[in-house]
């Protein structure tokens, strides 16, 4: 069959390296920044002063109240502290939560991102936000949203938590997985989101024994780059809507969602897109894909049940009848009774099933 593919690349400037903070005030510069608003969680202040003491007399502010889901009161309050300041610019030093900030401040102003990631969520590389308001999540696309630049420094992901590293590790593979069978899956994206799954599969179990590891930790962040590219370039599928719904609908945190989910998704989407699954499995050196997912969460001491995040019993009818409420692509048809048995096995941490119950992590 001859091949069709519509390619869309997007617009940002990335840095990577290893100190590539100390060149955020150039990167400032080149954006005509002049009055930067520093964006954190309360548990990233310290980073966040690094970088004001970089920005030198471009800093104007600090605002330190990023919080998971990017409820939509944050927002407001942190754009009053933007108008307040005459702010001309941002810099989101954190995970996706800050980047979130950082992507809903510029939505209403339209004003230049600087993105330092110090997680592997990739929100980073996509025109996408995800807001919350009286507890509902949105997810929006806008060319606003998109950062202008995103500096990649290995030494702030150093002191990132072993557990979080696991599961935002997944997470980020999780991007890699669904774009390889997105219905606008191209070869590019395809040829990066396999090199992300391999880099990562071999990065995080030696993040894991060694969290100091400057080169596993550089290969981990490259991996989580090329995942976040995946995730802005094409659509995602069953996997990504349902972490959507157990995140939105049961609160269940977001990165270990991705973690326990992962498996079940991909052996439900397998038999329906076996080029990918191979892929998969080739990626990360195993016989079968899921079963390579799920050994690779054991691997890393990743949560692997629903149950163990607060999930309860009683709501995975209704986590299912959500994640089939509303149509959108996935490559095998959305099956009701099928996602619920998919949602019962992540409850109990059970193999994915359909997948051989062993499979050696590497
Ligand atoms: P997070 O940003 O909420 O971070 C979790 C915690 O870890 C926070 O307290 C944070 O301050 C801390 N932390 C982060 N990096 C650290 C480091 N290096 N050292 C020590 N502590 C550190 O978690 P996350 O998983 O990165 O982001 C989740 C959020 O991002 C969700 O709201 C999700 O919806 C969003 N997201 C959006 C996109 C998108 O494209 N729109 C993509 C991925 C994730």
């Amino acid at each position: 069959m001859t091949r069709s593919f519509t390619f869309g690349g997007l617009p940002m400037r990335v840095l990577f390296g290893h100190g590539t903070l100390d060149q955020l005030s150039a990167e400032a510069d080149l954006l005509g920044m002049r009055r930067v608003l520093v964006l954190s969680t309360p548990q990233q202040r310290d980073q966040a002063g690094q970088a004001a003491r970089l920005l030198g007399d471009r800093h104007a502010g600090n605002f330190d109240g990023a919080v998971m889901h990017t409820p939509t009161e944050v927002t407001e309050r942190a754009l009053e502290t933007v108008r307040a300041h005459a702010i001309d610019g941002v810099v989101a030093i954190g995970g996706g939560s800050t980047t979130g900030l950082g992507k809903a401040i510029a939505l209403h102003t339209d004003l230049p991102q600087i993105v330092v990631p110090t997680t592997y969520a990739g929100s980073e590389m996509t025109p996408i936000l995800g807001q919350t308001e009286n507890g509902l999540k949105t997810t929006q696309r806008d060319p606003r949203i998109l950062p202008e630049t995103t500096i990649y420094d290995v030494s702030l992901t150093l002191g990132l938590p072993v557990a979080l590293s696991a599961t935002s590790g997944l997470n980020a593979i999780a991007h890699a997985v669904e774009a390889l069978y997105a219905p606008d899956a191209n070869p590019i994206v395809s040829l990066l989101s396999r090199e992300a799954i391999g880099a990562l599969a071999r990065a995080l179990p030696a993040v894991v024994d060694a969290p100091g590891d400057v080169e596993a930790r550089a290969d981990a962040l490259y991996g989580a780059w090329l995942c976040g590219v995946a995730l802005g370039a094409v659509g995602m599928g069953l996997h990504h809507k349902l972490c959507h719904t157990l995140g939105g609908s049961f609160d269940l945190p977001h990165a270990e969602t991705h973690a326990v989910v992962l498996p079940h998704a991909l052996a439900y989407n397998a038999p329906a897109a076996p080029e990918a699954a191979r892929l998969v499995a080739d990626a990360l050196g195993a016989a079968d894909a899921a079963a390579g997912l799920h050994a690779l969460a054991l691997r890393l001491g990743a949560p692997i049940s629903l149950a163990a995040l607060g999930m309860r019993e009683g709501d995975l009818d209704r986590a299912a009848d959500l994640a089939c409420r509303a149509a959108y692509p996935n490559p095998r048809t959305l099956a009701r009774d099928a996602i619920r048995a998919l949602l019962e096995d992540a409850f109990h941490g059970r193999a994915p099933s359909g997948a051989p119950a062993r499979e050696q992590a590497r």
